[in-house]
């Protein structure tokens, strides 16, 4: 009868290989083994059962009859029975000297059938004989791992098979193959990570590449952690954060963080963690050309100046939508406030950075392109000038040579001296003064003028009757 033990799942490591899942079977009475307490084990035989099922073959090498017995047997679909406990000596390959210092492990399978033994079968088989091997430190190769067909007959120098001349596991099992698995299972390579492109203790700024090299065993992913949270997996080689597009740290506050790269692979996985620091500057947008609630009109010029980070260009908006845009520094944009409707509009200014943070700047602006212009006010005229009498007066007699002169307040360009609207002498520049001969004119009344000009033409005049005398005899 067969008790199913409790089965061990071990997970492999670069330490210490565990055993399968192995289930016992309490069914042997001890007359087809020999107890032992201490043996040295330097050799595992492997043999194929020749028919039968796990059952049938477990309950008959258990058996007092079969005067047979192995330590394991290997279904066809990977399941392991133990029947002998290791120090003990099973009786399985023929050979006295042979079963005191080894393993028999029956596999379900037929040795001459070209169907041969199953991957479960193979596969389970081997981690049972890396662990066997880890365990009693016994080399993993052909002289140490043998077929029950290459059991020296005690009996019969250079006879193989033990003494009934076995020929199993036959030409079908694959040992190329079994040995591989055993030397995989018994050494796996241990899984590295390192982080390529971020050095532990390295500041960090802006967008970073986080490309992270996996050695050792395969590993099905890496998973890529900020302070303790995942933020990406990559199942792809090679493995890299954001797709290649890296870690952009100014989603992270300034200051030190902890990155950890963890890959997993097949049952194992090996993490680093890398204490980082992350300084990034302020990004933000300066402007010169325009002040909120300006009043603007024609073309508005602007000038913007990023600050912080590498900035990828800078675009002017008016009501949300762009009019202008500057890729490079120094940025320069233009708007044409006559394409809106004069009153007040929403400007804004917004650069981006490589790190793809937005630096916004937002200006009201009245636009006033169709006020009607005030007409020019006038120029002030200068006073009007005065003019004020000389030594001709009105009503007064005259008689031979008359001395005339003017006086002149204001800007006076040129004075002008008339007798009965006759301009007789004309001045440009003070004293304004002329000599009149009296005595050439008739005796009587005359009309003396005096008349003031300005440059742009204003004029004063001052007006004198006088009476000539008659020449005295
Ligand atoms: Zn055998």
């Amino acid at each position: 009868m067969l008790v199913l033990g409790c089965a061990l799942v071990g997970v492999p490591s670069a330490l210490a290989v565990s055993r399968p899942p192995v289930t016992w079977s309490t069914a042997g009475s001890g007359s087809n083994f020999t107890p032992a307490l201490h043996r040295t084990i330097d050799r595992i035989v492997i043999h194929a059962t020749d028919g039968g099922s796990l059952i049938g073959n477990v309950s008959w090498l258990a058996g007092d009859r079969s005067e047979a017995s192995a330590h394991y047997v290997v279904s066809r679909d990977g399941q392991i029975v133990q029947l002998v406990p290791l120090h003990d000596i099973a009786w399985h390959s023929g050979n006295r000297a042979m079963n005191e210092h080894s393993i028999g492990i029956e596999h379900v399978g037929a040795t001459d059938d070209p169907a041969g033994f199953t991957t479960a079968e193979y596969r389970a088989s081997a981690r049972l004989v890396a662990w066997l091997a880890r365990r009693y430190r016994i080399p993993v190769d052909r002289r140490h791992i043998i077929g029950h067909a290459e059991v020296p007959d005690p009996f019969h120098p250079g006879a193989l098979g033990g003494s009934a001349h076995h020929t199993d596991p036959g030409r079908y099992w694959r040992w190329g193959y079994y040995l591989k698995l055993v030397r995989r299972f018994a050494f796996p390579k241990t899984l590295k990570v390192t982080s390529t492109t971020i050095e532990p203790g390295e500041t960090l700024a802006g967008i970073v590449p986080w490309r992270v090299r996996t050695t050792g065993g395969k590993a099905a992913r890496v998973e890529f952690l900020v302070d303790g949270r995942a933020v990406w997996s990559d199942a792809r080689r090679p493995f890299a954060f954001g797709g290649g597009r890296g870690l952009n740290t100014t989603s992270l506050s300034n200051g030190t963080h902890v990155l950890t790269v963890r890959a997993v692979g097949r049952g194992d996985r090996a993490a680093q963690r890398l204490v980082v620091g992350v300084a990034n500057h302020t990004f933000a947008l300066t402007t010169a050309g325009v002040r909120p609630w300006q009043k603007a009109k024609g073309v508005l010029q602007v000038r913007a100046r990023a600050l912080g980070a590498k900035t990828t260009g800078v675009g002017l908006y008016v009501d949300g939508r762009v009019v202008s845009r500057d890729r490079t520094a120094p940025y320069t944009l233009r708007w044409d406030t006559r394409r809106v409707h004069d009153g007040l509009h929403r400007v804004s200014l917004v650069a981006t950075s490589t790190d793809r943070r937005v630096a916004k700047r937002r200006v009201p602006v009245v636009v006033s392109n169709h006020v009607r212009k005030p007409a020019p006010k006038p120029k002030p005229r200068s006073a009007p000038p005065q003019i004020t009498s000389a030594n001709v007066t009105d009503g007064q007699t005259v008689a031979g040579t008359v001395d005339w002169r003017a006086h002149t307040i204001g800007p006076v360009a040129r004075v002008e001296f008339a007798v009965d609207g006759v301009v007789v002498a004309r001045q440009t520049r003070e004293p304004w003064a002329t000599t009149w001969d009296a005595s050439t004119a008739t005796p009587g009344p005359h009309r003396l003028e005096v008349d003031a000009y300005t440059r742009d033409g204003r004029k004063a005049a001052l007006v004198a009757t006088v009476t000539v005398a008659p020449p005295t005899p």
